[in-house]
């Protein structure tokens, strides 16, 4: 990917997101995460230098060796994968900006632990399996606020800022849209608790989940094809 096409790429992103941002409020502010797991550490760079700063990898293995190739760029580094209870430290090592992937109270709980042995503190998203698809982790909706407050209650080396959720995986944009806000519904609820971030919205439907409330985007294949 060339700089020109960077350039391009991510000002179709942010002119989408400008206008669906604004179709909510002039006040809904959205981050976007640029998802670079089917990318190289060279298109990362070249996305940083039309502007983009925060990026996300799906595999903790990725995520160290980007991180080491680009240790001179002022980049944020986001996790959006499953987290194998063998690779924890690892990221723990890597002091991601935001670990978004959190997908269960066990997997908190040993989280916590490893955090307090090394004497650290993560900020981490809940995921919620909204669509309560087979193929995906996270929490069901029905349980979500009382595995939050555990958590916050439980946990006290993870600092949860919010909430994560993959749309339906189905073509019907009403049913992504449900999908959507059963989200935006839990995170309306857990504000009181400081919840400040709602991360949903991927290439394929970002401007949707825009609509429904979303304040973080999590884009890979528009912003790196
Ligand atoms: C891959 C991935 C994305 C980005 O997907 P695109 O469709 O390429 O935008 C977002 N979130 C998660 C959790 C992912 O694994």
């Amino acid at each position: 990917m060339d700089k020109t096409k960077a350039v391009e790429n991510l000002d179709k992103v942010i002119s989408k997101v400008e206008a669906a941002r604004l179709r909510v409020s002039e006040h809904h502010i959205v981050k976007i995460i640029g998802i670079s797991k089917y990318s190289t550490s060279e298109d990362v760079a070249t996305l940083y230098s039309a502007g983009q700063r925060a990026f996300g990898e799906n595999k903790v293995q990725d995520l160290k060796q980007k991180s080491i190739d680009l240790e001179e760029l002022p980049l944020e580094w986001h996790f959006v994968g499953r987290l194998q209870k063998n690779k924890i430290n690892n990221l723990i090592d890597l002091n991601p900006t935001l670990m978004q992937s959190l997908d269960s109270f066990e997997l908190a709980q040993e989280l916590d632990k490893k955090l307090e042995a090394k004497n650290k503190k993560m900020s981490c998203l809940l995921q919620i399996n909204s669509a309560k698809e087979d193929s995906k982790t996270g929490v069901m909706p029905e349980e979500a606020i009382e595995v939050y407050k555990k958590i916050l209650e439980e946990c006290p080396n993870i600092k949860l800022k919010g909430v994560m959720s993959i749309g339906a995986h189905v073509d019907d944009r009403n049913i992504i849209k449900d999908s959507f806000m059963t989200t935006k519904n839990i995170f309306d609820e857990l504000k009181i608790y400081g919840a400040k971030y709602c991360s949903m919205g991927m290439s394929s439907d970002f401007e949707l989940a825009i609509a429904c409330g979303s304040n973080m985007i999590r884009v890979g294949s528009t912003l790196f094809k």
